[in-house]
């Protein structure tokens, strides 16, 4: 047979280039093939007016020194392993959150400095917020001990099981635990257990009763540790530093190229055929597109169709990239922020306020004199269904929704209505559009009850097929993403005869 690449991939966001940059760097060939002209998907920056935007993600996990943060600091070590230097700034604040009734949290780096706010507070909770977070690092402690590897592979199963015995069977165990009912196992106060469902919404976009323990154990625990760090330049600096090893290690990206099909013959992928009709063939095709775009879209084949309600379909996202006069943001305010105005409505499509202006720690991605600061809240496409691109009621349904975001942000920023100087609005179809994801869907997310391991993992009912992403072990968040690009390709490698070692 003759192939373009061992390996081709489907998708340049974060896991598909995790994948592809590790299985090139060990020499296995690999051709990425993307859709949009630049890398990344929901990771990606863009430049508009003088200003760089953060597509989607703006905080960061996985770039902490390896004492901080153990095996966690993925980012860490995979640029380590490249070669390549992508420079980080710090961030001494996680999220600041802004609730009803005043209550306001920023979550500190230093862990006492955040838990002295909550106790400062809820000061009859100190014994339940304490023992709690301390479920939350007990997880952290396990996980940042054991080396990132495939749960699929026995050889890596079987060698972590055996070097850690103990903290193996205890992390099984704590899979069956949810956030939530630990939270409540240790705390009673409705006002606290309510900021306790923001810090997994935050992340999540569900509540912690619907978040196993063991995602919030590393989200909620290695900002502590790792710690958050800000890429310079925005967040485009890591798929490209990604494509960069890539490149170095003699692997391909094509830019600008739709995959039309995953070619299926016999059970098994046999490569990709793009937009144009050409056909691309390959040992094993790695998708990077969602579980829903992968199984009912790309493989044609209705037999591997996956229902929409196999999962719950996360909300998408209305965005706000604005570019604002300096002057708005006061001396000391914090990068991230979430706002919640009303506790009835913190979970409704709009309900909840993301918002980050990351030329605090970054002035190069705006020019002198202004900020930038994106905002989003969640939304659905079938709000915006009826709507034609490009016409007048479409961008006037935009303009007020957006404009209604900027003056609920005004109660942490006065003035930013007037201060407003560049202003572009995303909705749930553009979403669809640019990130070529189903219903420009969040992803795909566990039913309250379910295992975090009944996620998808890396291998497919088709043979040859796997997939990496937020559809798939772990979930969600650019580091999660991260973790199942280096499972997929070490899965991948070791089925190819040429294990990775680990990171
Ligand atoms: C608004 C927003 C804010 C977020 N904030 C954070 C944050 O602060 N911190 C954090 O850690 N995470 C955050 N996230 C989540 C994080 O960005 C994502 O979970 C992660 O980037 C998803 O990566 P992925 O590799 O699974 O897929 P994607 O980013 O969706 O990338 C998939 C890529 O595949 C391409 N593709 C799809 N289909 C095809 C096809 N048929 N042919 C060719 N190419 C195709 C797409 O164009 C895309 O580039 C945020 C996400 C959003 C949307």
């Amino acid at each position: 047979m003759d192939y373009s690449a061992d390996v081709v991939i489907v998708g340049a966001g974060i896991g598909g280039l995790t994948a592809a940059a590790l299985l090139q760097e060990r020499g296995i060939s690999t051709l990425t093939i993307e859709k949009n002209s630049y890398p990344g998907g929901s990771c990606a920056s863009f430049r508009h007016k003088g200003y760089t935007f953060d597509a989607g993600a703006s905080v960061f996990y996985g770039f902490g020194r390896d004492e901080s943060s153990g095996t966690l600091n993925l980012h860490t070590r995979i640029f380590r392993k490249l070669g390549i230097d992508v420079p980080t700034i710090p961030d001494p604040v996680q999220i600041h959150f802004h609730m009803p009734g005043g209550f306001e949290v920023p979550v500190h780096y230093g862990r006492e400095e955040f838990l002295g706010s909550l106790v400062g507070r809820f000061p009859g909770e100190e014994r339940g917020i304490r023992a709690f977070y301390r479920e939350l690092e007990s997880v952290y402690d396990i996980l940042s001990e054991l080396p990132a590897g495939s749960l699929e592979d026995p050889v890596h199963v079987l060698k972590v099981g055996r070097r850690y015995p103990g903290k193996v069977m205890s992390l099984a165990l704590k899979t069956l635990q949810s956030m939530g009912r630990t939270a409540k196992r240790n705390i009673s106060d409705a006002e606290l257990l309510k900021f306790i469902d923001m810090e997994s919404y935050s992340w999540a976009v569900q509540d912690a009763d619907a978040t196993p323990l063991v995602n919030a154990g590393i989200c909620l625990a290695d900002r502590h540790h790792g710690g958050i760090h800000y890429p310079v330049g925005g967040a485009g600096a890591i798929p490209d530093a990604l494509c960069e090893g890539i490149r170095r290690c003699g692997g391909s990206i094509r830019f600008g190229s739709g995959v039309e099909e995953i070619l299926v013959r016999d059970g098994r992928a046999e490569g990709v055929r793009l937009a144009g009709g050409e056909v691309c063939r390959a040992k094993a095709v790695i998708s990077n597109a969602t579980i829903w775009d992968t199984f009912n879209t790309l493989v044609k084949d209705p037999r591997y169709a996956v229902a929409e309600e196999k999962f719950i379909r996360s909300p998408s996202w209305f965005q706000l990239y604005l570019g604002v006069d300096r002057k708005v943001v006061p001396e000391g305010f914090h990068v991230h922020h979430i706002l919640v105005d009303d506790w009835e409505r913190y979970r409704e499509y709009g309900g909840t306020i993301y918002f980050s202006a990351p030329t605090i720690l970054d002035p190069s991605l705006a020019p002198e004199g202004k900020h930038v600061v994106h905002a989003f809240v969640t939304d659905d496409v079938s709000r915006w269904n009826g709507c034609r691109r490009g016409s007048a009621e479409y961008r006037k349904a935009k303009e007020e929704f957006g404009a209604s975001i900027i003056r609920r942000t005004e109660t942490i920023l006065p003035g930013l209505s007037d201060a407003v100087e560049v202003r572009l609005f995303a909705t749930p179809l553009t979403h669809e559009r640019y990130l070529n994801r189903y219903k420009g869907s969040y992803g795909p997310m566990l039913h309250p009850g379910q295992n975090i391991l009944q996620k998808p993992q890396n291998c497919t009912a088709v043979r040859d097929l796997y997939m990496t992403g937020d559809s798939t072990f772990p979930g969600q968040g650019v580091i999660a993403v991260t973790y199942s690009g280096v499972s997929c390709a070490s899965y991948l490698a070791r089925k190819l005869g040429q294990p990775l070692d680990y990171l």
